[in-house]
């Protein structure tokens, strides 16, 4: 098992980015000459990003703490919904303008006895400026409802992203990264598909429906009534068909693709060994499968909206038949004038258009609102480790760790530690041994606060942890996991990791004490090269020193090691070890031994089977006794010694 990154807190990108072009090259590959002074002119034009004063706090405030609606989300700009919905109201009545005026134009400027030139101009021009006017006011809301989703999902992004920053090692280990990547992208887009088109073309189309049914009303009650009756049963009747087909649709779909990214993810992420096992054709033929399936959900709602599109456009010309029937029979009776007849077709037109929009945009409305009730989930998923109110700083500590009757399970009903006891003095280093899955780690975890006991207490300097604020406690406990993470940047902000204000002066000497000096001068940039995927282009044992450094600048006063398992080669251990005795000079430290030469330098072991403490003592005191330690050692011996852990376990 592998820490899981105990380095909180963001990495740093900027910054080193473009360093001197000169040597670059594979795997340290800088900005080629040629090419510097297009960086150079481009970072130039750049904005810099000063790194802002952003306080975290541990626990939410208030107003973090407020559930996630849409309205609260949409009300803390008050000044663009209010514009925005206004300028909708007025979209959709100056769009209805039109038909009027071709009725006006036509009953009192071209019919006979009442031809007048001037009513077609006056009437044309009005069309045109009302047209003119729409235009315009479109523009506008439609530039305020995308500043509105565009501000809106800013900050639901960094809510969410702080939330996360909460969140206990507990609820990333449960969670998959997938899925919550994607509560960050594609939750959090149609959430913004829904604020900068989904709302405001919902409520014209609504707005419009109304409108319209009032004016056709207002128009002919008798030709308004066999609308109603005729036609909006049929398309109603359709339209419930639509909705459940395209959802059946969109869920397959949205299930599918969620099937080809996590196929896709898991193939990336596992490509090394894919290759190494011979894998390609098989995994490419899985591959098939789920891109297949996809397919096949997209064919669906291909065919769902092919019928309902043109088949809803043929109800209303059939309908429009025959209402021109019923129509041209009351023009004759004079029960309605020429002008009215045509400005009703022209609204009837209008009208079935919001219908069919209006289905066809139920489903983005329902995928932004089963967005909305995932984030507010994930918003108020509580962080298992949690500060309790007003907890207090842990001062300055000396370094003495207690697990005091300790049991801990991950989950409730199997236990993992069995009523642990244990005290570490300050200054002194304990190397936990023991077969894997034992609980060595588990403690450690334990320890810093990662997770918080079933039962018992974790103290430090007798101060129980669970009443300090995290941040105190993390400032001085060192965590240095098994395999080090190295955020995007320059080795130089990776080793500042764990400190803010860390001078050259001390980087330098952080390089000398864990002995990295030599790396770093066969590095093309040295400090400022630049590291590529997560630190692969390191090797393990260069990876690890500079998790030893980053934790000596880091300066803590309790210091977690969970030892490397790769197999160093010998020269590697050698270094690593010098700086690990310079790294625990003067401080507490809990060591997870998988070599028994780390354990051996120890100030005392503690071997841990099955979730509880089987010896304590001296490496001496243990290897006289003749206990399951010495036996351990001798088997270690007698292998060559090699990976103590594991010789226990293969
Ligand atoms: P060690 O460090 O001694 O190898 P750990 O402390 O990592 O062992 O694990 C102790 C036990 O807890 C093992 O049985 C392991 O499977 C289990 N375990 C470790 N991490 C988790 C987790 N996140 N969720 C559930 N069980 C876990």
């Amino acid at each position: 098992m592998a820490w899981g990154g105990g380095w909180g807190g963001g990495g740093g990108g900027g910054g080193q980015m473009f360093g001197s072009s000169s040597n670059t090259g594979l795997p340290f590959g800088g900005i080629p000459s040629e090419l510097m002074d297009e960086a150079t002119k481009l970072l130039a034009t750049e904005p810099t990003h000063e790194p802002s004063d952003i306080k975290f706090q541990q626990r939410p405030s208030a107003k973090e703490r407020r559930r996630l609606t849409l309205p609260k989300m949409l009300g803390a700009y008050p000044g663009y919904v209010v514009n925005g919905s206004l300028l909708v109201i007025i979209i959709s009545l100056v769009l209805q303008a039109g038909p009027k005026l071709t009725e006006y134009a036509i009953n009192n400027g071209m019919s006979p006895g009442h031809r007048s030139l001037k009513v077609i101009a006056v009437c044309g021009g009005l069309y045109l400026v009302l047209a003119l006017l729409s235009s315009i006011f479109q523009r506008i809301q439609v530039s305020v409802t995308g500043k509105l989703a565009s501000r809106v999902m800013h900050d639901l992004r960094i809510r969410v992203f702080v939330h996360f920053q909460r969140l206990s090692l507990d609820f990333f280990t449960d969670e998959k990264a997938g899925v919550l990547m994607s509560r960050m992208t594609s939750d959090v887009e149609n959430l913004q598909q829904l604020i900068q088109d989904g709302i405001s073309s919902f409520a014209l189309q609504g707005l419009t429906m109304i409108v319209i049914t009032i004016i056709l009303f207002t128009t002919n009650v008798a030709l308004a009534t066999w609308t109603i009756l005729l036609i909006v049963p049929v398309l109603f009747a359709f339209s419930i068909w639509f909705h459940h087909a395209s959802e059946k649709g969109y869920l397959l779909s949205r299930d599918r693709i969620a099937n080809v990214l996590a196929d896709l993810s898991e193939s990336l992420y596992g490509i090394r060994v894919v290759t190494a096992n011979n894998r390609q054709k098989r995994n490419i033929t899985n591959h098939r499968h789920v891109v297949g399936a996809y397919r096949d959900a997209n064919l669906y709602t291909g065919r769902v909206n092919a019928i309902y599109g043109p088949s809803t456009n043929m109800i209303g010309i059939l309908g429009t038949g025959l209402l021109l029937g019923i129509g041209g029979h009351m023009v004759i009776e004079h029960k309605l004038s020429v002008g009215a007849l045509i400005a009703f077709f022209l609204y009837l037109n209008r009208f079935f258009q919001p219908i069919q929009l209006l289905v066809q945009q139920y489903n983005s409305l329902q995928q932004g609102r089963s967005s909305v009730i995932r984030l507010r989930e994930l918003l108020q998923t509580p962080p298992s480790v949690d500060e309790v109110e007003g907890a207090a700083t842990l001062p300055t500590i000396e370094g003495r760790i207690t697990f005091e009757h300790v049991s801990f399970g991950y989950n409730e009903d199997n236990l993992v530690l069995h009523d642990v006891n244990l005290e570490i003095a300050p200054g002194e280093s304990v190397a936990f041994v023991g077969p894997t899955g034992a609980g060595k780690s588990t403690m450690a975890k334990l320890a810093n606060r990662f997770y918080d006991p079933t039962s018992g207490r974790v103290l430090l300097d007798g101060v129980d942890i669970r009443t300090v604020t995290l941040r105190s406690l993390r400032s001085q406990l060192g965590v240095v996991p098994q395999e080090a993470f190295l955020f995007a940047g320059s080795i130089r902000t990776n080793l500042g990791f764990g400190r803010t204000n860390i001078t050259d002066d001390e980087i330098e000497e952080a390089i000398d004490v864990v002995g990295l000096r030599d790396l770093i001068e066969r590095l093309p940039q040295g400090l400022d090269t630049i590291v590529h995927e997560r630190g692969q282009t390191l090797s393990a044992g260069e990876r690890q020193l500079l998790a030893l450094a980053r934790a000596f600048l880091a300066r803590p006063r309790v210091l977690i090691l969970d030892e490397a398992t790769s197999s160093l080669d010998l020269q590697s251990e050698t270094v690593i070890e010098r700086a690990l005795d310079r790294l625990l000079e003067g401080r507490s430290a809990i060591l997870i031994a998988h070599r028994l030469t780390t354990a051996q330098r120890a100030d005392r072991i503690v071997v841990i089977d099955k979730g509880g403490i089987v010896e304590v003592g001296t490496p001496k005191d243990l290897l006289a006794s003749g206990g399951s330690y010495a036996a351990m050692y001798e088997a270690w011996l007698a292998s060559g010694g090699r990976d103590a852990t594991r010789d226990e376990d293969d």
